[in-house]
């Protein structure tokens, strides 16, 4: 059974681009042995992530990034069983401020301002699909 899971947070006070390449790095490393995938995105200040694979290892990930002290107020958007993957070749794909321009955002959002917390599930799986066809990296510029 596979589960995807979007989930929004705030980035804490003092995280830079040096946190974000780490936490990429960490993610790209633990996920490929646990068969977790997804996109990671990171602009003004928020994050907005999905995560996809098997149930246990969604949730095992879900609870150890939860708690990680880079991000707060993790809130979960989206949680429901899928019938495939949409990212299965990427262990974390990363899209940041970069590939996300004033036109994309205002399709999705009130204003030109990347706020995950605003976003239902439908609009959250739509913009992270679009981003996904033009701007995934594996590492931050
Ligand atoms: P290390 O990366 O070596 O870190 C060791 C410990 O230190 C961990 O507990 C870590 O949480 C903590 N830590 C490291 N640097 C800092 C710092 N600057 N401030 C506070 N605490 C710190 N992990 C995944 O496996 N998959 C993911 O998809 C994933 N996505 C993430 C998304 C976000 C937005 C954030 C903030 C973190 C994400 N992480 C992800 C990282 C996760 O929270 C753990 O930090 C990581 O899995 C631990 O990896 P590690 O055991 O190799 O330890």
């Amino acid at each position: 059974m596979l589960i995807r899971l979007i989930y929004a947070s705030r980035m804490a006070s003092g995280v830079d681009s040096r946190h974000v390449r780490d936490i990429l790095a960490a993610s790209q490393r633990n996920n490929r042995s646990r068969g977790v995938t997804g996109v990671l995105l990171f602009n003004s200040g928020y994050f907005l992530q999905w995560l996809e694979g098997g149930r246990g290892a969604v949730n095992e990930r879900f609870r150890a990034i939860g708690g990680d002290g880079r991000h707060r107020e993790a809130e979960i958007l989206c949680y429901e069983a899928v019938p495939n993957r949409a990212f299965s070749g990427w262990t974390m794909g990363y899209a940041g401020e970069a590939g996300m321009n004033a036109e994309l955002l205002f399709r999705y959002t009130e204003d030109t301002v990347f706020d995950p917390f605003t976003l239902t599930a439908e609009a959250a799986v739509a913009l992270v699909r679009e981003l996904a066809g033009t701007s995934l990296t594996m590492t931050p510029a």
